[in-house]
C-alpha cells in the first residue's frame, strides 16, 4: 500500500540527510526521511554507564557493520580492500560513532587540478561554501579557537576549544621545538553548555556515543529541530530502489518496513544521503529498462572513484603520567605543516595529523604493545595514560579502479544486494603515509617520547567514504552537477560524501554537511521548477 506523495523524500538520516532535511523544512517544504535504523536513546542505549562499557566496542557498538551485524546494518563485502569500511546505521548515521573532529576542507582542496595537475577541480569553491560552513557550525556547535594560520579567517566558534590537558601541552611542545604548525582544531563537541546541550564532562570514549549529548551527533542537533518543523522521519525503513515514471524522472522509492513488508513512497524529488557506499549501492540497484546500469549512471561513474582517507598511526610513550584518559578521546590538535604539495617529498598533495589521547583501558590491555603473561600488568602501567597517538590522514586521490559495486551473491536481511568495495592503496598515498610516519616520529621525539611505534596502515579505519557519485559540470565525467543534482534524472539529488571530487587531507563531515546545506538552498531557491 502506498503512502501519500511528499514533496521531498530524503533517504538516510545521518550527517548529510539531517542537514538537508532541516534546511528544507525551514521553508515549509513537505519533507519525509526514510532511515533504515532506529532512534537511539543516549541515556539507555549507550554503554558508557555500564561496567562492561568498553566491551561494546567489540560487539554491538563496533564501527565495522560486518562485525557489529545489528538488525539495521547491511553487510559490506570488504574482502578486496586493505582498509575496512566503517559506518553506523541509525538516526544520526555515522555521527553516532564519530570522533567529531570538525576541520573544514581548505581552499586549495577544491583546486587540485589547477594547482597540482592531478584529479579534477571541484565545480564549487571554499568561498561559495563558507556561509554554509558557518550555518552548519551553529547547529552542530563547534569548539575551537579563532586564528588558525592554516585557514582563512573563520566566524567565531560556538564554544572554547577542547582543553589540551597535560598530554596536549606535552605534545605541542614537540611541534613548537620543530617550529611546525599546530592548532587546537575545530571539534563538534560542546565544551560548555550550548543550544540546550551539555558541555563535555571529559569522560573520554566519544566513539561509544555521548550520553550527555555534548558530542554533536545529528540525532541530537539537527533532527529534533527538523522534526519540530514538521519533517516526517520514518525509522526502520530500508530503501531498496528508486522508482521512475514513464518520462524517466524519479517518482519515489520502494522500501522495506520493520516487518519486512515492501512499501512504496511517492515523491516529487528524491534525495540520496546514504553515504559514499550506501548511496551508490541503491543507485546501482535501481535498474530499469530505461536505466539498465542503474540510475544516474549514463557516465558509468556511479560507484567509481571511491576514496577513503588512508590512515597511519604513530604512538609515542612518555615516562610520565600524561592523564591521557582525561578529555574527549579526539584531543583534536591538528597539524597542517605537510598539507600542501611539495614534490621534493616524493608525492603530490599532502596530509594532516589528528592528535588523539591515550587508548582506553581495555584497548590498551588488548593492544599489541604489551604482552600477555606475568609481565602484563607492569607493562600495562608503563603505557596506560602515557601515550600520545597521531593519526596521519592522507589525501587519497580518485582512481577509477577503486569502486563500490553490487555483490553478485551477498545480500542484507531484506534480500537487497550488498555492496562490495574494491580498493587498492595507491603509491602516492603510501609515500604520503610513510612521510607522515617519519615526521610524526620527529614530533614525538622532540616532545620527549621514550619510545615511538607506528602502524603503517590502520585497517579498521575506513571512516570516511567519498567520491562514488562525483560532482562536475560535464555529464560525461561526473554524476551530479555543482548543486548535487543528477545530470541524468533532474529530480534526483545526492548530498552525501559520494559527491566529493577529491578527498582533501582532513576529516570530511564539516564539508559534507556544508554541501548538503548548499544543495538545499538551491532546491529552496528553485523550488518552483524543481518541486513540480
Ligand atoms: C568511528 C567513526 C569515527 C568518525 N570520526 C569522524 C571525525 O572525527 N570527523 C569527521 O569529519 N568524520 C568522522 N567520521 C565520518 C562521519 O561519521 C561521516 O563522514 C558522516 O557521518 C557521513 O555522513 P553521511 O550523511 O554521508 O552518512 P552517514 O552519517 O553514514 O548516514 C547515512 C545514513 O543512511 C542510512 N541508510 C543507508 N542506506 C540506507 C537505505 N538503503 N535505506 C534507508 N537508510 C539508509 C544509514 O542507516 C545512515 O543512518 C567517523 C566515522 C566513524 C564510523
Amino acid at each position: 500500500m502506498g503512502n501519500e506523495k511528499v514533496d521531498v523524500l530524503v533517504v538516510g538520516a545521518g550527517a548529510s540527510g539531517a542537514a538537508f532535511a532541516w534546511s528544507l523544512a525551514q521553508s515549509g517544504i513537505d519533507v519525509m526521511c526514510l532511515e533504515q535504523g532506529k532512534w537511539l536513546n543516549p541515556l539507555s542505549d549507550y554503554s558508557t554507564f555500564g561496567k562492561d562499557w568498553e566491551i561494546h566496542r567489540q560487539t554491538d557498538f563496533n564501527p565495522n557493520p560486518n562485525l557489529r551485524a545489528n538488525e539495521s546494518d547491511y553487510p559490506v563485502n570488504d574482502s578486496n580492500t586493505p582498509i575496512k569500511p566503517l559506518m553506523y546505521n541509525a538516526v544520526g548515521g555515522s555521527t553516532i560513532h564519530w570522533s567529531a573532529h570538525f576541520p573544514r576542507m581548505k581552499p586549495s582542496d577544491f583546486r587540485v587540478k589547477t594547482l597540482d595537475g592531478v584529479a579534477d577541480d571541484w565545480p564549487i569553491s571554499y568561498q561559495e561554501l563558507e556561509p554554509y560552513f558557518d550555518q552548519n557550525d551553529k547547529i552542530m556547535g563547534v569548539a575551537g579557537l579563532a586564528g588558525d594560520p592554516g585557514y582563512p579567517e573563520k566566524s567565531p566558534r560556538q564554544t572554547p576549544p577542547v582543553g589540551l590537558g597535560k598530554l596536549g601541552m606535552k605534545i605541542s611542545s614537540g611541534f613548537d621545538k620543530l617550529g611546525w604548525h599546530w592548532w587546537p582544531s575545530d571539534s563538534a563537541i560542546n565544551t560548555v553548555d550550548y543550544d540546550g546541550r551539555s558541555g563535555c564532562n571529559n569522560c573520554g570514549p566519544c566513539d561509544l556515543g555521548c550520553p550527555i549529548r555534548a558530542k554533536a551527533s545529528t540525532d541530537v542537533t539537527y533532527w529534533p529541530k527538523a522534526v519540530a518543523m514538521g519533517v516526517q522521519l520514518i525509522t526502520n525503513a530500508r530503501v531498496r530502489e528508486i522508482t521512475i515514471d514513464e518520462k524517466g524522472n524519479a517518482d519515489g522509492v520502494i522500501y522495506y518496513d520493520s516487518t519486512g513488508v515492501a512499501k512504496e513512497q511517492k515523491a516529487s524529488v528524491v534525495v540520496m544521503a546514504c553515504n559514499g557506499i550506501g548511496t551508490p549501492r541503491i543507485l546501482l540497484n535501481s535498474k530499469s529498462a530505461k536505466f539498465p546500469n542503474g540510475l544516474a549512471n549514463s557516465s558509468g561513474l556511479v560507484g567509481k572513484n571511491f576514496m577513503f582517507h588512508p590512515y597511519a598511526s604513530v604512538f609515542g610513550t612518555f615516562d610520565e603520567d600524561l592523564e591521557g584518559h582525561k578529555g574527549p578521546t579526539p584531543l583534536n590538535i591538528m597539524c597542517s605543516e605537510f598539507y600542501e604539495t611539495d614534490l621534493s617529498r616524493g608525492f603530490v598533495r599532502g596530509y594532516s595529523y589528528q592528535v588523539t589521547r591515550s587508548k582506553s583501558p581495555l584497548a590498551t590491555a588488548l593492544g599489541p604493545e604489551i604482552p600477555w603473561g606475568v609481565d602484563h600488568h607492569e607493562e600495562f602501567h608503563k603505557i596506560f595514560n602515557r601515550t600520545v597517538r597521531f593519526a596521519v590522514i592522507a589525501e587519497d586521490l580518485p582512481e577509477l579502479h577503486n569502486e563500490v559495486v553490487l555483490d553478485p551473491e551477498l545480500t542484507d536481511s531484506d534480500g537487497i544486494p550488498a555492496p562490495k568495495v574494491n580498493y587498492t592503496l595507491s603509491e602516492n598515498s603510501r609515500k604520503m603515509l610513510d612521510h607522515g610516519i617519519e615526521t610524526s616520529k620527529q614530533v614525538m621525539k622532540a616532545a620527549g617520547a621514550i619510545e615511538v611505534n607506528s602502524d603503517p596502515l590502520i585497517q579498521e579505519a575506513g571512516w570516511h567514504l567519498m567520491g562514488t557519485t562525483k560532482m562536475g559540470t560535464d555529464p560525461e565525467t561526473s554524476v551530479v552537477d555543482q548543486y548535487c543534482r543528477s545530470h541524468d534524472v533532474k529530480n534526483l539529488f545526492v548530498v552525501d560524501g559520494s559527491v566529493f571530487v577529491t578527498s582533501g587531507g582532513v576529516n570530511p563531515t564539516s564539508t559534507i554537511q556544508a554541501i548538503a546545506l548548499y544543495a538545499a538552498d538551491y532546491v529552496k531557491t528553485n523550488r518552483k521548477n524543481i518541486l513540480n
